[in-house]
């Protein structure tokens, strides 16, 4: 009887804890990564996209809706990343506390600084970047106000944890501040060096490290190389002294290839975002990952 009544209200507390925890659904890995750092073990966090897809076009699942359905939060990239493929799984979903304007909604990109911000909104030419460079995240100084607003969304839903979350946060931070360190050391051997990218997804990156963006093998932001485009790209590599293209895991790699090989130039395959490349588990080993390739080659 003792060890009956123990068990139940074992698995009494067992339930109340869990049932305490937040669910938080993120669009893609990396937001979920920043998310556990800070949140820890008072939440439960989802990604819904894959790193081994196009951001921009996640294909739905019915499994996504099942997800928001049951979420406490959902944090997004925002600057128009998920415009494609989540709107209509929110609708679907129709969970109230997800809505646009509810508490448990949070859109990272209105913390930070947008690039290439057009004068004119307009996806007329099919541009896929309409209200500027979405990929922000790249840019690992960013993540500072990322972890920041994430931590801020997390005590306002769950303020009795307030103090967890914001030791989590300073945390997050030092490890961010000596891993900035050691990049910054050695990134510093890349300064000038010019490259060419298959998408703007690595820009933000290309700034902080000092590197220079010679031209991008998409002509538009979203729309595939033409062999006129081609054309116009080995004018450029026969003129500027490009030392390597960057292509992202999951756009299609042949005219990268045929560049690299007919120029002699190095394609690098580097990961967009957490889970995209097997060494880039979290959302510090992405940038060791990437700063190590680019050191190597
Ligand atoms: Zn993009």
């Amino acid at each position: 009887m003792k060890k009956l009544s123990f068990f139940i209200i074992y698995s009494f507390l067992l339930l109340s804890a869990h049932s305490n925890e937040l669910n938080v659904i993120t669009t893609y890995p990396y937001i979920a990564s920043i998310v556990e750092n800070i949140g820890g073990d008072k939440v439960q966090v989802t990604a819904l996209a894959s790193a081994k897809w196009d951001p921009h076009t996640i294909l739905p699942k019915p499994s996504y809706i099942a997800q928001l359905r049951k979420a406490d939060l959902l944090i997004i990239n925002g600057a128009q990343l998920e415009i494609g493929w989540l709107p209509q799984l929110i609708r679907q979903a129709n969970n109230p506390k997800i809505h646009f304007e509810s508490t448990g909604f949070l859109d990272l990109s209105k913390f930070v600084n947008l690039i290439d911000v057009p004068k004119n909104i307009s996806r007329a030419s099919g541009d896929v970047h309409p209200e500027g460079n979405p990929h922000y995240y790249m840019d690992y100084m960013n993540l500072y106000q990322i972890a920041e607003a994430i931590k801020n969304k997390l005590t306002e839903l769950n303020p009795e944890n307030q103090r967890y979350f914001t030791e989590n946060l300073n945390k997050f931070k030092e490890k961010l501040n000596g891993k900035i360190q050691n990049w910054e050391a050695k990134i510093k051997n890349l300064y000038g060096i010019k490259v060419i990218e298959y998408h703007k997804i690595f820009d933000y990156f290309i700034k902080r490290a000092g590197l220079v963006l010679a031209g991008t093998i998409e002509p538009l932001p979203g729309i595939p190389p033409s062999s006129k485009h081609i054309e116009a790209m080995e004018k450029l590599i026969m003129m500027e002294n490009i030392k390597f293209i960057l292509q992202d895991v999951y756009n299609p790699d042949d005219a990268a290839n045929y560049l690299s090989k007919k120029h002699n130039i190095k394609m690098l395959k580097l990961p967009h975002d957490v889970g995209a490349v097997d060494g880039a588990k979290d959302i510090f080993s992405l940038f060791d990952f990437i700063i190590e390739r680019l050191n190597n080659d």
